[in-house]
């Protein structure tokens, strides 16, 4: 008998050989595809990444079986999303391997899947204007590879999924003002916090190297990080995956119908000088 596993893979694979607009990028890490769904000639285009962090697969496995299939079904096509399913592919390969075969006891354990190959934070190696003494950024191709996407296509729109290191529940992430309201909207509708980057146990202090410090504070453009909730490690993973998108997809609808305006005072007003904030 075929195996979960190896049927939604392939079914994974036939999909995205029926997709024209794909790019492969060789990295240390493994291959990182980019796939453009929808018009290419939208204004209106909204960068979807996942799996910076390779002990959070969940936002990889969701987008690959249920958003790709989504979008490419739905009325959304009026924009364009620019979608890296997998940023740090051999690290989250072999953590979802563990956790499918349920050798994980605890999630500490996974912590060791976290970095690149080379030991790079993936969400700590953009190049802020605001920094830490020896912050070194640009260690990894990802890096670059996503912020020549969001230039190169010019996105307005960020969508970053993560996992939820501390707890169970999940939360919506923005960077200061910008994105605030969309990520509060979204809150609202799938009945998930959200808070400020910034403010959430950081005491007020301003994230170097984050992709949410890099697009959101200092170039403006507003990035929401999907934190899903963790699964308990007892939990069948396909399944929690599958309550996951049960419960995000309506925010999601939300997020892509209500594209953030250019001339909304939040983007336009969020940052000091610089795009640094003084606070
Ligand atoms: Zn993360």
């Amino acid at each position: 008998m075929l195996d979960r596993g190896f049927i939604i893979n392939n079914l994974y694979n036939f999909l995205i050989t029926t997709i024209m607009n794909r790019k492969n990028f060789s990295t240390s890490d493994g291959v990182v595809e980019m796939l453009i769904l929808g018009d290419p000639n939208s204004e209106e285009k909204v960068l979807i990444m996942a799996g910076k962090h390779g002990d959070e697969p969940e936002g990889v496995y969701i987008i690959k079986n249920f958003l790709i299939p989504y979008l490419e079904e739905n009325e959304f096509f009026n924009k364009c999303f620019v979608i890296f399913p997998n940023l740090n592919p051999n690290k989250v390969n072999a953590c979802l391997d563990k956790l499918v075969k349920k050798e994980i006891k605890k999630y500490e354990m996974l912590r060791e899947f976290r970095f690149t190959e080379s030991g790079v934070n993936l969400n700590a190696d953009y190049p802020t204007v605001y920094r830490e003494e020896d912050d070194a950024f640009l260690q990894a191709t990802q890096t670059s590879i996503v912020i020549d996407a969001v230039n190169g296509y010019g996105c307005g729109l960020i969508l970053d999924f993560h996992t939820n290191g501390p707890s169970y529940m999940s939360l919506y992430k923005y960077d200061e003002k910008i994105g605030k309201a969309l990520a509060e909207e979204m809150g609202k509708i799938t009945k998930t916090a959200s808070r400020d980057y910034v403010h959430h146990k950081n005491k007020g202090k301003i994230l170097s190297g984050t992709s949410g410090t890099y697009f959101g504070r200092e170039r403006k453009i507003p990035i929401i990080t999907i934190e899903l909730g963790r699964a308990k490690p007892q939990y069948d993973f396909f399944r929690h995956c599958e309550r996951l998108w049960k419960r995000h997809k309506p925010g999601l609808d939300y997020l892509f119908a209500s594209f953030p305006d250019p001339d909304d005072d939040d983007i336009q007003d969020g940052c000091g000088e610089n795009g640094v904030s003084a606070s």
